[in-house]
C-alpha cells in the first residue's frame, strides 16, 4: 500500500486538491530531505505527507548541475540524515552529479516505509501561508504543474517545511559585442570542446566552478591553451591537509569545528579583510597569494598544482566585453585594459550561480508566528548550508526547541550582498555558535547522526576530545560569536538575532 503511494504525480495531475496532509515539504534536495528524514523520527506511523518539487526527480539542483560537477567533501558527509552510500568506494571518493542526484533520491524508499509518502514532482508551489481553519491554524499550500498555471491545486497540512534552495538556475551564456566566439554556460562544455577542438578556452570566473571547468578542459586536453579570469581571486579550504587521509586521519590536520572556531574568534564583527588573510594564511591551497574571496569551497592541493600549471594566464581582473578591432579581436577588462584573443575562442561563464539577481529574494522568518511553517530560506538562516539547516532546524523545530534557545538566524543572502568577506566571518560565528549550542541542546546519539558533519572525517577519538573541547569554552566563545553577530546586524541593518 505505502508502495504504491509512493509513485511519483506528473505535471496535470489533480489528485491533491482539497487534501489535508499532516505534513507538506516543498523542495525535495538536500535541504528538504534533510528535514523530511528527521521529521520521520517524530511523525506518527502511517502520517501522510506530500514531498513537492519543480524538479521531475529527487536530488535538487543535482539534477540540472553541469555534468562535471563533483563534491569537494568526501562523498559520506553529503548525505540525508545518517544514510550510508550505497557502494564500497575510497571514504575520499568525490562523488559526480549523478552519483549525487541518485544517492539523495534514494533516501525516499526508507521514508515511504514508515510515512504515508506522497511525491508530486514538475510542481510549482505558487503560494504558502499559515491560515486559521476549523481544525486549528495549517499550513495552506497552493500549486500548480510547472507547465500549466492555470489549474492550481490546494493543501492543507498540519505542519510544512519549505526548502526551495537558493534559486539555484541556469547561467545564460555571456553577452558581447564581437560574435567571433563562442560563448558558452558550463552545461555545453563538453559538445563544445570536441565541435572545436583547437579554440583557446576562457573561462569567467575564479569560483568552484571555474576551478572545475579548468580541470575538466585540461583532463579533455592537457594542451588546450585555458585563460582565467579570477576576479579578485577565490581562496579554497586545502582539503589535502584539512580532511588527509590514512594514517594522517589521526595524526594530522584538525576537526572542522575547530577550523570554524578558529575563524569565528578571529571575527569580532568589524575586521573581516583581516580575519579572511587569517584564514587565507592558515587554512587556503595558495596562502602566499592574494586572493579576496572565499566562498567555503574546498580543494587539494594536487588540484590547486594542476589548475596553476595548466591555466596559461590567471587574470586578476573582470571580463567587460569582447570587441573586434582593426587589430583583431581584443578582450576588454574592467581596469580599462585589453587583452588580445583568437577569433573562435570559447568563453565559458562560470561567473556564479548564488544570488546573482539584481532583487533581494522576499523575506520569510524561519519559522512562520504559530510556528507551523519552517522555511530553510538565506534571509532568515539557522547554518549557510541548506543541507545542515535542514537536518538541526528540524529536529530542534519537533522538539520544540528551535526559540528560547540562543541559536541566531542570520540573513546571509543580504549581508552576501553587502559585504563577501563580512559574510564569510559573520556566517563562520553563527555556523559555530549555533552547532555548540545545539550540542548543550540535543541528545549525542542525534548529534552523532549527522552525516553531514566534518568532523566524521576524523576517527571517534578525535571527535570525542574535540567535542570535551568545545564544551569546555562554549561560554565565552558563544559571548563571543553574540558580540559579532550583534555588531553586524548593527553595521549592515541585516537580521542577526536570537531566535525568540
Ligand atoms: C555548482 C554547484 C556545486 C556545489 N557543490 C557543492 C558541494 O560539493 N558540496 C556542498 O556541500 N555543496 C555544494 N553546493 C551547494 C549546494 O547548493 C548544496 O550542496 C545543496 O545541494 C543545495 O541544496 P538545497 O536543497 O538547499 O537546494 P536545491 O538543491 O536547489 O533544492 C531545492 C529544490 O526546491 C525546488 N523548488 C524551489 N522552489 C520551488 C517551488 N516554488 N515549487 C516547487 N519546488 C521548488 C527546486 O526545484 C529544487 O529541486 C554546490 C552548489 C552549486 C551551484
Amino acid at each position: 500500500m505505502l508502495d504504491q503511494l509512493q509513485q511519483p504525480v506528473k505535471s496535470g495531475a489533480d489528485q491533491f486538491d482539497g487534501q489535508n496532509f499532516d505534513l507538506v515539504v516543498i523542495g525535495a534536495g538536500i535541504a528538504g530531505l534533510n528535514a523530511l528524514n528527521a521529521a520521520t523520527e517524530y511523525l506518527p506511523k502511517g502520517a501522510r505527507v506530500l514531498l513537492l518539487d519543480q524538479k521531475d526527480a529527487a536530488g535538487g539542483m543535482w539534477n540540472t548541475a553541469y555534468d562535471y560537477v563533483r563534491l569537494h567533501q568526501p562523498h559520506p558527509m553529503f548525505t540525508v540524515g545518517n544514510m550510508a552510500w550505497d557502494w564500497r568506494k575510497p571514504r575520499d571518493y568525490l562523488a559526480a552529479r549523478d552519483e549525487v542526484q541518485s544517492h539523495l533520491a534514494s533516501s525516499l524508499s526508507p521514508v515511504g516505509q514508515s510515512l504515508r509518502l506522497q511525491t508530486a514532482f514538475g510542481q510549482t508551489v505558487s503560494s504558502l501561508a499559515e491560515v486559521r481553519t476549523d481544525e486549528g491554524t495549517m499550513a495552506k499550500i497552493v500549486f500548480h504543474a510547472n507547465d500549466d498555471q492555470s489549474e492550481t491545486q490546494k493543501v492543507h497540512a498540519k505542519q510544512a517545511i519549505h526548502a526551495p534552495g537558493l534559486n539555484y538556475g541556469l547561467t545564460t551564456p555571456l553577452q558581447f559585442s564581437s560574435d567571433n566566439l563562442v560563448s558558452i554556460i558550463p552545461q555545453d562544455l563538453r559538445a563544445t570542446l570536441q565541435a572545436h577542438p583547437h579554440a583557446p578556452v576562457v573561462v569567467v570566473g575564479g569560483g568552484k566552478t571555474g576551478m572545475d571547468t579548468v580541470l575538466a578542459t585540461l583532463a579533455f586536453n592537457p594542451a588546450r591553451r585555458v585563460i582565467l579570469f579570477q576576479g579578485r581571486g577565490t581562496n579554497f579550504l586545502n582539503r589535502t591537509k584539512y580532511i588527509p587521509t590514512g594514517i594522517k586521519r589521526w595524526t594530522s590536520g584538525e576537526l572542522v569545528s575547530r577550523l570554524f572556531r578558529d575563524m569565528a574568534l578571529n571575527f569580532n564583527g568589524d575586521n573581516e579583510d583581516e580575519a579572511l588573510a587569517h584564514f587565507r594564511r592558515n587554512y587556503s591551497t595558495d596562502p602566499g597569494a592574494n586572493n579576496g574571496v572565499f566562498l567555503y569551497g574546498l580543494q587539494s592541493e594536487q588540484e590547486h598544482t594542476k589548475i596553476k600549471s595548466g591555466v596559461e594566464q590567471a587574470v586578476s581582473d573582470y571580463l567587460e566585453d569582447v570587441v573586434e578591432t582593426p587589430d583583431g579581436q581584443q578582450m576588454v577588462l574592467r581596469s580599462g585594459q585589453t587583452m588580445p584573443i583568437d577569433d573562435g575562442a570559447i568563453f565559458v561563464n562560470c561567473t556564479g550561480s548564488f544570488f546573482r539577481d539584481d532583487t533581494l529574494a522576499d523575506y520569510q522568518p524561519i519559522l512562520s508566528p504559530e510556528g507551523c511553517i519552517l522555511s530553510i530560506n538565506a534571509r532568515s538562516a539557522f547554518h549557510f548550508l541548506t543541507s545542515v539547516s535542514g537536518f538541526f532546524a528540524t529536529h530542534l523545530w519537533f522538539r520544540n526547541a528551535l526559540r528560547g534557545q540562543g541559536f541566531y538566524t542570520l540573513d546571509q543572502e543580504g549581508l552576501f550582498r553587502q559585504n563577501r568577506n563580512a559574510w564569510v566571518g559573520a556566517s563562520a560565528a553563527q555556523a559555530y555558535m549555533n552547532q555548540v549550542i545545539a550540542v548543550q541542546t540535543l541528545p549525542l546519539m542525534l548529534l552523532d547522526r549527522c552525516g553531514l558533519d566534518l568532523d566524521r572525517w576524523y576517527p571517534f577519538p578525535r571527535r570525542m576530545l574535540g567535542l570535551m573541547r568545545m564544551k569546555s569554552t562554549a561560554a565565552a566563545d558563544i559571548a563571543h560569536c553574540r558580540r559579532t553577530l550583534d555588531r553586524i546586524a548593527d553595521r549592515f541593518d541585516v537580521e542577526a538575532a536570537p531566535l525568540a
